[in-house]
């Protein structure tokens, strides 16, 4: 937690989004007390695996190799992940960035990449959330991050079921810098994981172009 109590200090100007407390975006307490989770699971599901990787049962359909994601979409992370999508709270991203590398032990070597959002919701918004805190894990754990994916269509999520999503989300990604991607173990850093289905599918795209591993990383869950 070293690295969230240098993060939180060094944040200042900021309001606690949940004590109110000057500071931070999340004051130091807060995180602690409200994102930690229970247990490392399989993220398709939901059965308990100790090094959240993808069970046996679920491998043979799934290309990523794991999926590291952190506290249930509730209250307070809803609270931290809205602050960074609808407020304009950049901020918050390095502090979901330090929460990631404090909570898991990712994997050493890889290239840092995002899912990009949809073209229309970022430029509403003037920045990809997921970039900003893909970034800015890269940087804290000093590793290069790398823009590898494109959004190709135009199709916006819904929330529909996984297959609904999948098809969706079918030829969705374009690869930007193949050179970064072909033998290379790749991290995908995303804000909130709810099917799965946009990181699976972002997953083929680099394994196509030759990505040797794909691991994902992301704050929050929504639980199915
Ligand atoms: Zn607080
Ligand atoms: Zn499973």
């Amino acid at each position: 937690m070293f690295m969230l109590e240098f993060l939180v200090s060094t944040l200042a100007p900021h309001i606690c989004v949940v004590c109110r407390k000057e500071g931070a975006p999340i004051c130091y307490d807060c995180i602690v007390a409200h994102c930690s989770y229970d247990t490392a699971y399989c993220y398709c599901c939901s059965n308990s695996n100790a090094t959240h990787g993808i069970c046996a049962n679920c491998r043979t359909k799934n290309p990523l190799d794991r999926v590291f994601s952190g506290v249930t979409y509730g209250n307070v992370a809803l609270k931290l992940v809205r602050g960074l999508k609808f407020e304009r709270n950049k901020a918050m991203a390095s502090c979901l960035a330090s929460w990631i590398l404090a909570n898991f032990s990712l994997p050493t070597g890889v290239v840092v990449t995002h899912v990009p959002t949809a073209n229309s919701r970022v430029r509403l918004r003037g920045y990809d959330q997921a970039k900003l805190i893909a970034q800015c894990l890269a940087k804290q754990a000093g590793l290069p991050y790398k823009e590898l994916l494109s959004r190709r269509s135009k199709t916006r999520q819904v929330g529909s079921n996984r297959a609904d999503r999948f098809l969706q989300l079918n030829n969705a990604f374009g690869i930007l810098q193949p050179r970064y991607v072909a033998h290379r173990q790749i991290l995908i850093v995303d804000d909130v994981v709810t099917t799965g289905a946009t990181l699976e599918q972002a997953a083929i795209t680099l394994k196509l172009a030759g990505a040797h591993k794909v691991t994902a990383a992301t704050f929050a869950h929504q639980p199915k």
